[in-house]
Order: structure tokens, then sequence, then C-alpha cells
């Protein structure tokens, strides 16, 4: 490959581009882009280096902690706090927001993070990922939990790191999405999928099949559709895939379409869908819709929601546009 671009040289040119835009933004995205090679680091080097297993600790969800959730929480707070970006950080793993240490100076900007996606893959040596988000923070306030409490479609940048069989980055700033690949030999990331788009059709659907019998039926009767394959209303035959990585399961959506489903659970409703709207639904949302695609809870646009709270969690529907719109049709005739 000749004349390669570096993911900095990318959104530098990129800010160039816009009326208000200053060099902060990219220094940012360049301290998430530390972190994040240093996570791919420590996922690449696994039992070696002794991250692998459980913390035998449980986050603010209850979940079990993986060692490496928590190493790369670290990291990503470690790699930020200190920039004088930012006015405030929240993450998967801890219940509140977290302030920026008095002795740094404070930004314009707060970043939504979950350090480590599909950590339960973690063991297996599968896909992982960390996904980032970015608002805008008013001016001079300290902020406090209400101030990252704003829809989605605030977002002004939004992104995921997979560590998968390459490093890669998936970026969107409002103005398309582009591909990063981690070139480990130079240490940065190069831009090899340029403007990302979704297929508009599609003929593959992700969905965890276990909780079936908790679906509403609007989701009941569009996977039921899909299994009658030829033989049913839909006329064509699916494939379903399900690798239980929000990251995984969304680049693979990138790349060649498809749609994923985490639907309202019928089985505990105070806890409707299970992936978190603030950092990890908004951020899939931003970067689905910029690539061509429709993200959904069933019944309201994710970018739409008023959040009530950072750890909020939503049913998440998203591909593919048609097949979005068709579930969402669904929904809508009860
Ligand atoms: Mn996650
Ligand atoms: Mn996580």
């Amino acid at each position: 490959m000749t004349n390669k671009v570096s993911l900095t040289q990318f959104i530098i040119e990129q800010q160039r581009g816009l009326p208000d835009a200053s060099g902060t933004f990219s220094l940012l995205l360049n301290n998430i882009v530390t972190a994040c090679k240093e996570i791919s680091h420590l996922v690449n080097r696994g039992d070696l280096v002794g991250v692998l297993g459980s913390a035998e600790s449980e986050n603010v969800q209850g979940e079990v902690q993986k060692k490496l959730d928590i190493i790369a929480h670290d990291i990503m707070v470690n790699a930020l706090n200190w920039t004088g970006h930012l006015a405030g950080m929240a993450s998967e793993e801890v219940d509140d927001i977290i302030a920026i240490p008095a002795q740094y100076p404070k930004g314009k900007y707060l970043a939504l993070f979950d350090p480590l996606d599909g950590s339960s893959n973690i063991d297996v040596n599968l896909t992982v990922g960390t996904i980032f988000s970015i608002l805008r923070c008013r001016e001079g306030v300290a902020p406090a939990a209400e101030d990252f409490l704003r829809k989605g479609s605030e977002q002004v940048c939004a992104g995921f790191v997979l560590y998968g069989p390459s490093t890669m980055m998936v970026l969107t700033t409002g103005h398309g999405v582009n591909g990063f690949t981690l070139d480990q030999d130079i240490g940065e990331f190069i831009l090899t999928h340029p403007n990302i788009r979704i297929p508009e059709e599609t003929s593959e659907f992700a969905i965890n099949m276990s909780n079936q019998r908790f679906w509403e039926p609007p989701v009941q009767r569009y996977i039921a559709e899909c299994l009658q394959g030829t033989e049913g209303p839909r006329g064509k035959n699916f494939n379903m895939r399900w690798i239980a990585s929000l990251v995984a399961e969304v680049y693979r959506i990138l790349t060649r379409g498809g749609v994923f489903l985490y639907p309202l659970d019928l089985r505990d409703l105070s806890k409707p869908g299970r992936l978190r709207l603030m950092y990890e639904a908004n951020p899939m949302a931003f970067i689905i819709e910029q690539a061509g695609g429709a993200c959904s809870t069933g019944r309201e646009r994710i970018l739409d929601i008023k959040p009530d709270g950072i750890h909020q969690r939503v049913p998440l529907v998203l591909g593919s546009k048609k097949e979005v719109e068709r579930i969402v049709a669904y929904h809508q005739e009860g």
C-alpha cells in the first residue's frame, strides 16, 4: 500500500475542513488511541502476562468483573484524566461519574466508555473491544451526572476498537464512518476501510435464541419469519450468527450487513434489554446510522432517547436499514 494515511493525519485533515474545529479534539482522540493500543497489547499477550480470568469482584450492574475489565478501565482513565481536554468521564465499571483530578485542567468534552466490551469472551480467546462516546460539556461547569444525560444525537464522536485477529478502530465524527487497522510494526492505526456503508439487503440475523420465551410478539414474529426461510413470507433463507460480543456483531454488520437484536426481555422489566444506552447503544447507533443503517429500541430511535441514568439499559435493534424498519413496523402493528 502506498500513501498510507494514519488515523492522526486523517483526523487533523478532517478537522481542517470544519469551521469551528480546534486541535483539542484530535489530541483527545490520540489519547484514546494510546489507551486502546495498550489494551490491545495486553489482550494479545493474554495469559503470558497474567491478565485473563476473573477479578472476583462485581461491577455496578452486578456482573462478575474480569481482570481485564478493571485493567482496561484503569488504562482509559489514566490515559485521559490528565490531558486537559475532558471535563469528566463515565465508565461501565464504576457507578458514579469520574471527576478530573484537581491538579489537572478541565476541558470541554465528556468521555463515556465501555473499557472492555464482550469481556465474557476474553477467556475463550474471542474478539473483545473498547467502545467510546464523546459529548460536549457546558463550558465552565464541574459536570454532575445530569450533564452526561444527553441524547445520543448530541454525540460529537463515537468509536470502537476491536481486538480481533487484527486490531481495528471504527470511528465517526458525524461525517461517515471510517475503519483503521493497527499496524503493529509502526504502532499506528492506518486507514484501511474508508467510508464504510452497510448493505441495505440482508439475510443474516443475530439474536440470543435461548431467551426466545421472554421476547415480545413483534420479535417472535420477525424471527419466526426468518426461520421459515423460502417457505415463509420472506421467501428467502436466513443465516444466524451470535458472538455475544457487541463490538464483533456491529463490525460484522458494518462489513456485510445483517441485523442484531437484544430485545426487550419480559423476564425482568426493571432491566429493559441488556445493553447500556450511554456507552454501548448510543455510540453504536451513531456509527450504524452514519454508515447508512438504523438503530432502534423497536419503538424509538436510539439516538432520540432522553437518558435517565448513566447505566440505563435499553432494548437494541440495529443493522441494515430495511430490516430494522421492518422490525419497528411489527412493533407498531402491535
Ligand atoms: Mn459491553
Ligand atoms: Mn465491558
